[in-house]
């Protein structure tokens, strides 16, 4: 050990803890900085200086050190790139079409590079394997089984009428239900793994753990959630660009993100293990603190299942998703952070000297590093533990340096020799990312290859199909409005359908086969074209359509008019992937517009189902809808 120099003092008292500590940027014991500058805060929130990478401000949006926060600080960076990848490999796939391969890397990619992060920092090592299988297998199972429960509700639910608003019963039972109870179900695993482990806890185990249970259940619902979309082919022609690229961002980057905060959250509140001596007043609040972040980040969730059932255009819900997730990411920084400065701590050793393996200065052994003011226990164990086995040895000034030799800090003068701590290997690192991921894709795609099926191929005759319209047909019941201005025929309520009637016409809920919704009604025109009004009521209702075709030669109720065919993607946390469409047909006489709509599912004509080229109407309901589109009459018209 060097001996003291005259000129600076070796020792300090700390003006938080009042302790005499080593000397130097922060105070070893407590954490807090020695010398009190502007920009420091409370001495219990050090906003500063994060607890868990040297040289950031608590408030710094990093995802490497607040998702990371065991790696030695070099290591970061492979880490960095392998997030860079992710963000390339998402706008790459969506840009590409290709939905199996984007599905992987927005579901597996930060899910995988977790596990990464693990192997990384010892978790295999320091923590019992059955935890981390138990925690893993629970975050599968019911990550799937959460969406084979919920999947055909929240499907079925997309076939909203157009130009109406959201039913209260769905805005509770998708809006906030369904986003809340996965929420709650993604933090079974770490409460599971919490009450099998009693002791020697520390808060970034749990953190682990929860982060680790989260993560697997969000990778395994998105993959249930997407997989009817491996139907599509290896290349999604249909689908917009746009539309592919806002689920790359809410599925890949979001979703994982949210998930991870979260889980991450409640894992250190349950780890949270308060000091043995009660000198830190402030951690009887720190669980209650990391907790009640964990509620805020779930309150906020639901929030988002509001949004997503809301019809709002979708880059604005790619928008609130992010933000939302980046909320997520800032509370788990500021509870990790607030954890590592208040939970108990290893034993001190302040006359020892340990390398950080943040700031790579030879410090005494204390709780913080006096010079970075990281806190020891963001290293794993068996990095804490080898660095202590093999201390630092002082060397001669004069003796060449080497790769172990690192500069000494505060009572700790001169230099030492110490093993370096160990690096991630940047090349490792991405291959091990980049085989899983390749591994993964690669049987995804080929599955889609496999199970799509190649167009139809017609001969005409006799596959000649025709448009959806047809002769109307007597038998059915006739709806007038109230004042007289309009009749039209609708489907007898039965079996096949729930009948609504308003004064401005019918909405018949398909309740067989595909579902859906068909409408029959009036709007005042106002002097619109039937154009105007039919693209305007679906963009009310469906923001993001793609439209497919307009339909050549439209009639309702005999009279030239204006009809479309489009189609959407509904996008969301939550949502299962569906391709709706939707068919708009619009008359305007005597400025009253009458409208035949129908919204459902989308499901391919082909020779053996639908109405045959040249309709390419694909939709269950079109089937049915024909029949009434031509029986609408005006005021006036003639009796048919
Ligand atoms: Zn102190
Ligand atoms: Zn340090």
């Amino acid at each position: 050990m060097s001996a003291p120099t005259e000129d600076s003092p070796t020792t300090m008292e700390c003006r938080v803890c009042q302790t005499e500590v080593p000397a130097g940027e922060f105070c070893g014991l407590c954490g807090d900085v020695l010398t009190e500058r502007r920009g420091t805060g409370p001495s219990w929130l050090r906003i500063s200086a994060y607890g868990a990478a040297p040289g950031e401000h608590l408030l710094l949006p990093s995802l490497a050190s607040s998702l990371f926060p065991n790696l030695p600080h070099k290591s970061r960076t492979p880490f960095r790139i392998v997030l860079a990848l992710v963000l390339i490999g998402l706008v790459t796939f969506a840009t590409l079409r290709m939905p199996a391969a984007l599905i992987t890397v927005a579901a597996l990619g930060l899910p995988l590079l977790f596990l990464l992060y693990l192997r990384e920092t010892d978790a295999f090592r320091d923590l019992p394997a059955r935890d981390l299988l138990l925690t893993a297998g629970l975050g599968i199972t019911l990550g799937v089984g959460w969406v084979l429960l919920t999947g055909a509700a929240v499907a079925r639910s997309y076939g909203v009428p157009l130009g109406t608003g959201i039913a209260a019963g769905r805005l509770l039972r998708e809006g906030l239900g369904v986003p809340v109870g996965s929420m709650l179900l993604m933090l079974v695993p770490a409460v599971a793994v919490r009450l099998l482990r009693q002791s020697n806890r520390e808060s970034l185990d749990g953190f682990m753990i929860g982060a680790l249970g989260a993560l697997t259940f969000s990778a395994a619902a998105t993959i249930t959630r997407l997989a009817p979309q491996f139907a599509s082919g290896m290349v999604a022609r249909a689908r917009p660009i746009s539309s592919l690229l806002v689920e790359a961002g809410i599925r890949g980057i979001a979703v994982p993100v949210t998930a991870a905060a979260i889980g991450g959250l409640i894992g250190a509140a349950l780890w949270f293990t308060r000091p043995a001596s009660k000198a830190d007043q402030h951690t009887g609040y720190i669980r209650a603190i990391l907790a009640g972040f964990a509620a805020a980040v779930v309150a906020v969730y639901a929030g988002l299942g509001l949004v997503d059932v809301s019809h709002i255009p979708q880059w604005l819900q790619l928008i609130v998703h992010l933000s939302v997730a980046m909320v997520a990411l800032l509370l788990l920084r500021v509870g990790l952070h607030l954890a590592l400065l208040h939970e108990a701590h290893d034993e001190i050793h302040s006359d020892e000297p340990v390398l950080c393996p943040h700031c790579n200065h030879v410090v005494p052994d204390m709780a913080f590093c006096p010079a970075c003011g990281v806190a020891t226990r963001a290293a794993s164990r068996s990095s804490r533990n080898e660095r202590r086995e093999a201390r630092p040895t002082s060397r001669e000034p004069d003796e060449p340096t080497t790769d172990e030799t690192h500069p000494g800090y505060s009572v700790m003068a001169g230099t030492y020799d110490a093993t370096p701590v160990r690096r991630t290997s940047y090349a490792r690192l991405l291959r091990t990312w980049g085989a899983g991921i390749v591994v993964v894709a690669v049987a995804l795609v080929g599955l889609s290859v496999v199970i799509h099926k190649p167009s139809a191929r017609y001969i005409c005759p006799p596959d000649c199909g025709h448009p959806p319209t047809g002769e109307p047909v007597e038998v059915n019941p006739r709806f007038t409005a109230p004042d007289g201005s309009f009749s039209v025929s609708y489907p007898a309520p039965g079996a096949a359908y729930k009948i609504t009637t308003s004064p401005t016409g019918v909405r018949a809920d398909f309740l067989g086969g595909d579902g859906g919704t068909m409408q029959l009604m009036s709007r005042p025109a106002n002097g619109q074209t039937a154009e105007d009004i039919a693209k305007g009521l679906v963009d009310a209702t469906f923001p993001d359509t793609k439209t497919a075709y307009e339909i050549p030669n439209a009639m309702v109720g005999y009279m030239p008019g204006y009809g479309l065919v489009a189609d959407c993607w509904p996008q969301g946390a939550n949502s299962n992937y569906m391709r709706m469409r939707v068919i708009a047909m619009v008359s305007v006489k005597n400025d009253l517009a009458l409208i035949a709509a129908a919204v459902g599912p989308f499901r391919q004509f082909g020779p053996d189902f639908g109405l045959g080229k040249p309709s390419g109407a694909n939709l269950q309901l079109a089937l049915d809808m024909g029949k009434y589109v031509n029986s609408f009459s005006w005021r006036g018209d003639p009796p048919r």
